[in-house]
């Protein structure tokens, strides 16, 4: 399925819920979560529907996610974050994803963050 409608996720790159928008191409979006954990908090996304991490194929979609983790560091310069940042991965109930639609939070900026 390329694309759920009753997916969050879907909804934001269909343009149906808004979203603060960071980047956009053909094949990924990023967008300021809604709850940051830091002064920079971003998601980015793959516009085709794939659910965890765990849902990839190495043939199909290794050049996507080369994509979006090569996008964090630039993202990251953009935003004026030159001290570091942590990229994360949540994938199914034990790694702790809430939205089921497979994202790369990437966190950036001064300390303290309100989590980790
Ligand atoms: P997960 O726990 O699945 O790795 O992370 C889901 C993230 O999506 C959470 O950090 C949460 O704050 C964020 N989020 C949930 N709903 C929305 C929304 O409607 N808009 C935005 N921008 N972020 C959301
Ligand atoms: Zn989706």
């Amino acid at each position: 399925m390329s694309h759920d409608p009753s997916c969050l996720f879907c909804k934001i790159v269909a343009g149906q819920i808004p979203s603060r928008k960071a980047y956009e191409d053909e094949e990924i979006l990023v967008f300021h979560d809604i709850h940051p954990w830091a002064p920079v908090h971003l998601l980015i996304i793959p516009k085709l529907h794939i659910a965890t991490l765990a849902d990839i194929s190495e043939e199909q979609h290794a050049a996507l996610l080369g994509r979006m983790t090569a996008l964090a560091p630039r993202l990251m310069r953009e935003a004026a974050v030159t001290n570091g940042f942590r990229t994360v991965i949540n994938c199914g109930a034990d790694g702790g994803q809430e939205v089921y639609h497979l994202h790369m939070h990437v966190m950036g900026g001064p300390r303290p963050w309100a989590k980790g």
